[in-house]
């Protein structure tokens, strides 16, 4: 080897060693008659010094031409450091070299290699050989590492098997749009990236696996929302003979698993939520519980007593849900304040048509927007619904209360929620909440991309989603009443993983396609293989799947996935970095039988 230790080893035990290093130049301060240089690489970094009159003079020489990020090689003697630097474990020491090779000459670095650098976005990607060598990177990625292991470890002791299945599939009309790839040995035809090996790891089951799991890429050709990369990668799960309650117990296991060896914290067991709850108290599927601020009703869809109408205020009297929820604190929000946030939700992005707000002042009077329609008794009554609901809303308090059409009261209200806790700081990164959201619907009604202007039925989760075995007479006669046994499991607002109980009888199978407006013959076409199979034995089970890089995300305590892969793409999908997609050559189309663009 070209080193005895590396750049982050010694300390006052290993004074007066000799030792041999090598590195990254990361700074060279040369003060006349000595010269520091900080040693770098992955482990971190050690001070060499030379000093004239001390050191060889060929040797000062050399060590003054050097360049940051010049790879070199150092021998000396390990000495204590008259004044210590406490910020860096090898701030004890330094070494007195003797002997000094440059291994590799390097360019100036279009960025700073530090914590702090001067790169944007775009540079840092373009060079993401270098952006790598930063340390915040690095420990990004060592995280990844450590919980790509620790899934091993606690996949393997519970019995799973790890299988990889195959990247060039089939490309199927349900879910994103698939990446395709041209196969030459089959004019015309094409294989497709897997969006997620569903049919794979079901067919497993059907094999007699039992318990498979595999940390694998999977890829969709989606437009790029912000952060969300075509190729990510997940750990996919499956197991047989088992209900909801056996995957939820074992994958909770898993997270908490992740969160001790990981991060040493010991996650409390995950509550649970059914969709409809979720909906209703906090307006989204993927609630942030780590603050309250939760949905009161004053106007409900069901079941609740309406506070509001009947007192000629138009907007409310034709809304079908009137909802708010109590800021804590937020009485002293100035008019000018509460003006700003009406502007917020009134932005396209939110779409909301206003703001209402009711004041709870510490003098415990109301002040409304709605003052006109409404009295401080009636303004009361809402503060009281608020308490009444668990939710405390006390004097020095603020309702914001937004109205309308039902579902997008809703998601207005959520984003607001978000919002308001964001601003009052309650949306901690180093506070993890998971919460388990069960009993998704198992059909949501949409357009058909095929027949525009016309409606039909979609999968939630995906096609292959057993529908709650006392809901399938619903089928028939109310499918969006049909509830799924699917559940997510999200930590702190965002989804990082989902799943379902599957239908393994081939009938059933059946009957999910033609609600999804399969014929018979496209159904066979697209997944006779999986029905076929279902004829030969299929155990029941189910799965779950997690978001690999969102996940590490989230233990990382940062919002973007980017900085967690190595090697990502930017918002238009494209590795700016080795420059692709690319167009291929003429030879290569040919070869292909596919025809350039015009
Ligand atoms: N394959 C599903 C997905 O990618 C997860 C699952 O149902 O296991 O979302």
């Amino acid at each position: 080897m070209l080193r005895t230790h590396t750049c982050g080893e010694l300390r006052l035990s290993n004074v007066d060693q000799q030792v041999t290093l090598a590195g990254w130049v990361q700074t060279v301060r040369d003060k006349g008659g000595v010269l520091w240089i900080d040693l770098r690489d992955r482990y971190g970094l050690v001070q060499l010094i030379l000093e004239e009159g001390v050191s060889a003079s060929n040797l000062f020489e050399a060590a003054r031409t050097l360049g940051r990020e010049y790879v070199v090689k150092a021998t000396g003697k390990v000495v204590e450091r008259k004044s210590k630097n406490p910020n860096i474990p090898t701030g004890d020491i330094e070494v007195r070299v003797t002997a000094l090779d440059v291994l590799n000459p390097a360019k100036l670095p279009p960025f700073l290699i530090e914590d702090d650098t001067d790169g944007g976005d775009d540079l840092r990607m373009k060079y993401r050989y270098l952006d790598l060598r930063r340390n915040t990177v690095r420990r990004n990625l060592e995280l990844r590492h450590k919980m790509a292991q620790q899934t091993r470890i606690y996949m393997d002791g519970q019995g799973f098997i790890e299988v990889e299945t195959p990247v060039l599939i089939k490309s199927t009309p349900e879910g994103a749009r698939d990446f395709v790839v041209p196969s030459r040995m089959n004019p015309g035809e094409f294989y497709a990236l897997p969006q997620s090996p569903q049919t794979f790891k079901q067919l497993l089951m059907v094999s007699g696996f039992d318990r498979y799991y595999q940390i694998v890429k999977c890829f969709r050709d989606e437009d790029l929302r912000a952060d969300r990369q075509p190729e990510f990668t997940q750990i996919d799960c499956e197991m047989s003979f088992i209900e909801q309650e056996d995957i939820l117990q074992m994958f909770e296991g898993l997270v908490r698993h992740l969160f001790k060896t990981v991060k040493n914290i010991d996650l409390p067991e995950v509550p649970r939520m059914t969709y409809a709850e979720a909906m209703s108290l906090y307006g989204s599927d993927k609630p942030d519980t780590r603050f309250g601020m939760k949905f009161v009703e004053l106007k409900g869809t069901f079941d609740t007593v309406d506070l509001t109408s009947g007192k000629n205020f138009g907007v409310f009297d034709s809304a079908e849900l009137v909802v708010g929820i109590c800021v804590p604190g937020g009485a002293s929000y100035t008019r000018k304040q509460i003006d700003e946030l009406t502007e917020w939700v009134k932005r396209p992005q939110i779409g909301a048509k206003g703001l209402i707000y009711v004041r709870y002042n510490e003098d415990r009077t109301l002040k409304s927007s709605v003052d006109k329609f409404y009295s401080e008794d009636d303004l009361m009554q809402w503060v009281a619904r608020f308490n009444g609901e668990g939710e405390t809303c006390q004097p020095g308090d603020l309702i914001l209360i937004i109205s309308g059409e039902a579902a997008k009261a809703r998601k207005q209200l959520s984003e607001l929620r978000l919002e308001m806790g964001s601003r009052l700081g309650l949306r901690k990164p180093d506070e993890f909440k998971a919460l388990w959201v069960l009993d998704f619907p198992l059909l949501e009604y949409g357009e058909d991309e095929h027949r525009p202007g016309e409606g039909r039925w979609f999968a939630m989760h995906h096609p292959f989603t057993s529908p709650k075995p006392e809901d399938i007479p619903l089928l028939d006669t109310d499918p969006g009443a049909v509830r799924a046994n699917a559940y997510d499991m999200v930590i702190n607002g965002t989804e990082v993983g989902g799943g379902s109980i599957r239908i393994f009888q081939r009938e059933l199978q059946a009957r999910m396609f033609a609600l999804l407006g399969f014929s018979p013959e496209e159904a066979k076409a697209q997944f006779g293989f999986l029905m076929d199979a279902f004829e030969f034995g299929a155990p029941p089970h189910g799965g779950i799947a997690f978001g690999f890089d969102r996940l590490c995300s989230i233990f990382g305590g940062a919002d973007s996935i980017r900085d967690f892969i190595a090697f990502p793409k930017n918002n238009s999908g494209r590795d700016v970095m080795i420059d692709s997609p690319s167009v291929i050559s003429q030879a290569q189309l040919d070869e292909l039988k596919i025809k350039p663009v015009a």
